[in-house]
């Protein structure tokens, strides 16, 4: 009866520690809670998720209507 809740308990800790380890090893994880980056537009300086950025001449805009 014991050795099965020990192994119930040792089976929720490998796992929550292993959660933890790919939370922290996984880079996306970010400020937003949405797992996406918030990037600043160089002109108006709205904040764009980094997938929705516009990269250009190595600086960010938030829209091509801001890229000159
Ligand atoms: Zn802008």
């Amino acid at each position: 009866m014991f050795i099965k809740l020990i192994l119930v308990l040792l089976l929720g800790w490998i796992g929550f520690s292993l959660m933890k380890r790919f939370k922290q090893n996984n880079p996306s994880v970010s400020k937003n809670g949405k797992g996406q980056k918030m990037i600043a537009c160089e002109v108006c300086d709205t904040h764009v998720p980094e997938s929705d950025v516009i990269v250009k001449n190595g600086k960010n805009y938030c829209s091509k209507a801001h890229v000159e």
